[in-house]
């Protein structure tokens, strides 16, 4: 099996460091808003890696983070006049429910940021005595001169990484050195203690802190969209290696080309964002995964609604020669040779499944595994129409086609599943319930009140949070925790 590591820009043959054990690492999310479907795209392609590596038989732990403290969060919860933690916690259920929703169900444990301060006080500590890490009155840097390897992921020299201004910061040594650690300003509400007084965690940190918790400082698959691989990864990449010492951090860099819309990538500060929700009103969640599969995992992919409903439309001629398979089944002769011999496997499903599993084993080469697919059912539905295929075929035949919807995350032999109602009633009690909350935070008490009581009258139940985060939840709707 081969996959391409960004680092090297080659395909290597895949050799995991504890031989059947896969640690896979791949970015989550900044929960201030709904996902969009460039975020599905990155998390679908990583789900199906997931999947393929267990099929081979490896045993795979995949780790997300969710990023729940940062700038964006603090400021659009200032925006909305919503508590930082509340705000992260709602989007973060919403970012939950999305994956369910598209079937991105290979993920073993989602690490909250906020929940691994200690971890990261502690790797900024260890920077700090190694001398990678300084303080200055804005919070913690890393000296980015201090690591020679600076630049190796996205292939920058010296020279290059100059041009960069990330972070401005009189108080900072170099122009590109990042921060660890930031210290409170006026006001802020989200902070803890550490050795540099209260603040919270950069960016960049909170994923090494995460990944050298559960799988510590070297470990085998990390991905991302290619938008993350400076200066986010490239700054993985030195405090991990330059708090242990050892390298690589990782073994293979694997990042995604981005789901575009006329040329540019899908983003929220564009404003040429679908929300994954809203997709999921009009088109089948598989529709969008076969959509998303069309492309190799590395290739940009333009979005548009008529490639989408084509998607939709190839797949539903899967489905519909996967239903005649079926059909068949019932009917076909026992045997199709004269001596009476069953062949035990029939050479289309042969064939079909050699070239799946050499186009996956091909740094996940989707599109190629699709084609395979489309082979299958093409060279079944021919032998079928010239009686030439056995029950033994039929049965072998509709077995891969099951193996490669479980591989794909695809429902193959679905008979054309309708898109998922959206609850609406949730919907309001959602609405309801955040409503609630601002006029809370408005010491509105008597109208928040009278929206609890007759949510109460209607068997809701509101627990309310603690000051600064907790919980909620509404019993006989929904738990959100
Ligand atoms: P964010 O919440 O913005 O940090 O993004 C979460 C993940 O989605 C990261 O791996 C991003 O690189 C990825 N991502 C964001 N926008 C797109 C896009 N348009 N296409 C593909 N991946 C994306």
């Amino acid at each position: 099996m081969k996959i391409q590591s960004t680092m090297t820009g080659n395909k290597e043959n895949f050799q995991p460091i504890h031989n059947n054990r896969i640690n896979l690492f791949v970015c989550g999310p900044t929960v201030y808003d709904n996902s969009h479907i460039g975020h599905a795209r990155t998390y679908i392609a990583f789900d199906v890696v997931a999947r393929y590596l267990k099929y081979k038989g490896f045993s795979v732990f995949y780790l997300q983070n969710i990023t729940d403290v940062d700038d964006k969060i603090i400021q659009r919860a200032a925006e909305n006049g919503a508590s930082p933690r509340m705000l992260a916690k709602r989007f973060e259920q919403r970012y939950l429910e999305d994956m369910h929703a598209l079937g991105v169900t290979n993920v073993n444990y989602y690490a909250r940021a906020t929940e691994h301060v200690p971890e990261i006080i502690s790797q900024i500590e260890r920077l700090m005595e190694k001398g990678f890490a300084y303080e200055t009155e804005s919070g913690i840097y890393f000296d980015e001169s201090r690591f020679q390897d600076f630049g190796k992921l996205s292939h920058q020299s010296v020279e290059d990484l100059k041009k960069h201004r990330i972070e401005p910061d009189p108080t900072k040594r170099n122009p590109g050195d990042f921060s660890l650690w930031k210290k409170r300003q006026d006001g802020e509400e989200v902070t803890w203690d550490s050795p540099w007084g209260k603040g919270r965690p950069g960016w960049h940190i909170e994923d090494t802190a995460i990944t050298e918790t559960y799988f510590g400082a070297q470990y085998d698959i990390h991905g991302g969209a290619m938008d993350l691989i400076f200066p986010h990864h490239e700054a993985e990449i030195a405090q991990m290696e330059a708090t242990s010492g050892k390298k690589p951090l990782v073994r293979y860099w694997m990042h995604t080309g981005f789901l575009n819309v006329k040329g540019e990538k899908m983003s929220k500060s564009l404003g040429n964002f679908t929300t994954i929700r809203d997709m999921l009103q009009k088109y089948e969640a598989d529709a969008f995964r076969f959509f998303v599969l069309l492309a190799h995992y590395r290739s940009p992919i333009d979005f548009s609604e008529e490639s989408l409903e084509q998607a939709q439309k190839s797949l539903e001629r899967i489905r519909q020669a996967a239903k005649i398979i079926e059909e068949q089944l019932e009917t076909a002769p026992e045997s199709t040779t004269p001596e009476g011999i069953d062949p035990s496997i029939d050479p289309s499903v042969a064939e079909a499944k050699e070239r799946f599993l050499e186009s996956m084993d091909n740094d996940f080469n989707t599109p190629y595994a699709l084609r395979a697919v489309f082979d299958l059912v093409r060279g079944v539905n021919r032998r079928i129409n010239e009686k030439t295929i056995s029950r033994k075929g039929l049965q072998d035949a509709s077995v891969l086609l099951s193996e490669f919807g479980e591989i794909l995350g695809l429902g193959f032999n679905a008979a054309g599943k309708k898109p998922e109602e959206k609850n609406i009633t949730e919907n309001l009690i959602e609405l309801l319930i955040e409503m609630r909350q601002k006029l809370r935070e408005k010491k509105e008490w008597q109208l928040a009140d009278e929206i609890r009581s007759k949510l109460n009258e209607m068997n809701i139940v509101i627990e309310d949070a603690k000051a600064g985060g907790g919980k909620y939840a509404f019993r006989s709707c929904t738990e959100i925790t």
